[in-house]
């Protein structure tokens, strides 16, 4: 590899690249598009490294032997087509700094359930008393730690924008939790095209690496008969008796692998819903990979409670429960969410509509919705599909005021279930500044 590093996007993935990149010799450049955050400017500055923003200097950037390009700019950038036409070595992070890590490697990756199952896929091998880090779309970043810390395995959560920029990457354990549409727009609206980025995570994988799939997901069981890969397939079901893998039978999960046993209770999972008990298993496939045992297993099982804006359990108020699943930012993770719903629910919904079909939900909302609180600017949509099975509907544009209303129309032993369907740009930052919002109107009802 030649020594002159360009890194695209001055975000948590392309300064911990620049970090890195220093330490391992290169000579480093960083352009920023748009502004640098003041606290990742700090830490350039720290470590010497040359930067700008508000543009990219071209002559430069397409001197580059490598360049680094964030996850969150499209290969339709001037700048990256540019790049491409010039044959320089375009990678993501992910395929940059796994280059410097002899780190055993499990990477996560699906359209829902990546953060859950990679935080408790971390939890449980940590608890196992391995020396592992969690990395990639969470927290500090991926080459970060393989710059600062001596990690023997790493759990990375990919998106498929960071799969679409590796080379050679290769988890030794990768796990696809599920497909369903989503971020269409950057695979040109095809959703092969998008099933096919999040299939790379097993393209350089070898025989004696493993892939845990959904065997109930009938789009990626589909690909992977049309697509086989070369490494050994373990695959969890809630719906169906496995030989190998994971299942559910009798409200227990039953894994068998490489001659391992392990039953435990869905009762006494500590996560709610059919989704979690995916994620679950998923978990838990991995963990028995790595030889962690049965007792650890079980007690991490039951007392990981899930992340911030999953299905978060906020607060009981006069025997209301608020669940706050601000990262429901699409209509499958909604599926779940009212799916696990056990009590009559007020449901408030929306935001921006990313192309939504509603049809799925419908069975779900008639038997669980009460009443529907519409929030952000696309409600027309949500009035239209669920007009006929519930009968009250009301829009709002604050959070407060949607929390205010949901409250009005719940009563004892209901539940209020922020799970939006849609992203969050039309009245908040982000899905984190959506649920907190939604946190706060709850405490101050
Ligand atoms: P991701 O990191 O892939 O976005 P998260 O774990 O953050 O996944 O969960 C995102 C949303 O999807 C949440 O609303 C959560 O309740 C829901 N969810 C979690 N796991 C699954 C799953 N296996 N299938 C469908 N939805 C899920």
């Amino acid at each position: 590899m030649g020594k002159r590093l360009v890194i695209l996007g001055a975000g948590e993935s392309g300064v911990g690249t620049a970090i890195l990149g220093v330490k391992k010799g290169f000579e480093v450049f960083v352009s920023d598009f748009g502004k640098i955050k003041e606290t990742y400017k700090q830490v350039l500055l720290h470590h010497e490294i040359e930067w700008e923003e508000d543009g990219h200097s071209e002559k430069k950037i397409l001197s580059a032997d490598t360049v680094m390009k964030s996850p969150g700019i499209p290969d339709t950038a001037p700048i990256v087509v540019k790049l491409e036409k010039a044959g320089i070595n375009v990678v993501s992070e992910i395929e940059f700094a796994s280059q410097f890590t002899e780190a055993m490697i499990v990477g996560i990756t699906g359209s829902n359930g990546k953060t859950t199952t990679a935080t408790l896929t971390y939890a449980l091998l940590e608890r196992g008393g391995l020396n592992v880090g969690l990395a990639g779309n969470i927290g500090k970043s991926f080459a970060k730690q393989v710059a600062e810390d001596d990690f023997d395995q790493f759990v990375l959560e990919l998106s498929s924008f960071q799969l679409d920029g590796i080379k050679s990457f290769a988890p030794h354990i990768a796990v696809l939790t599920n497909l369903s549409p989503d971020h269409l727009d950057r695979y040109d609206n095809d959703f092969q095209k998008y099933i096919a980025s999040k299939f790379r995570i097993a393209m350089n994988q070898k025989e004696d690496d493993y892939f845990i799939y959904d065997a109930d997901d009938e789009v990626l069981v589909e690909w992977l008969e049309k697509h086989p890969i070369r490494s050994q397939l373990l695959p969890f079901s809630n719906t169906k008796k496995l030989e190998k893998g994971a299942y559910i039978n009798n409200e227990e999960i039953i894994l068998t692998i490489n001659n391992k046993n392990l039953t435990m209770p869905i009762a006494s999972l500590g996560l709610q819903g059919k989704h979690n008990q995916k994620n679950a298993m998923a978990a838990t496939t991995v963990a028995t990979l790595l030889k962690i045992r049965k007792a650890t297993i079980r007690e991490c099982l039951e007392s990981f409670q899930g992340v911030e804006h999953r299905l978060e359990k906020v607060l009981k108020i006069n025997n209301v429960m608020y669940i706050n699943d601000s990262k429901a930012t699409n209509v499958n993770a909604t599926f779940y969410a009212l799916d696990s719903m056990e009590t009559p629910t007020v449901w408030i919904v929306g935001g921006v509509d990313k192309g939504n079909d509603y049809g799925d939900l419908l069975p779900l909302v008639n038997e669980k919705v009460k009443a529907i609180v519409c929030l952000g600017v696309h409600s027309e949509k949500i009035i239209k599909a669920f007009g006929n099975v519930v009968d009250i509907m009301v829009e709002t544009q604050s959070m407060q005021d949607a929390v205010n209303v949901a409250y009005k129309l719940s009563q004892r032993g209901d539940s209020v279930l922020l799970s939006p369907a849609c992203a969050s740009f039309d009245l908040f930052k982000n899905y984190e500044d959506r649920g907190r919002q939604f946190k706060e109107a709850v405490r101050n009802l």
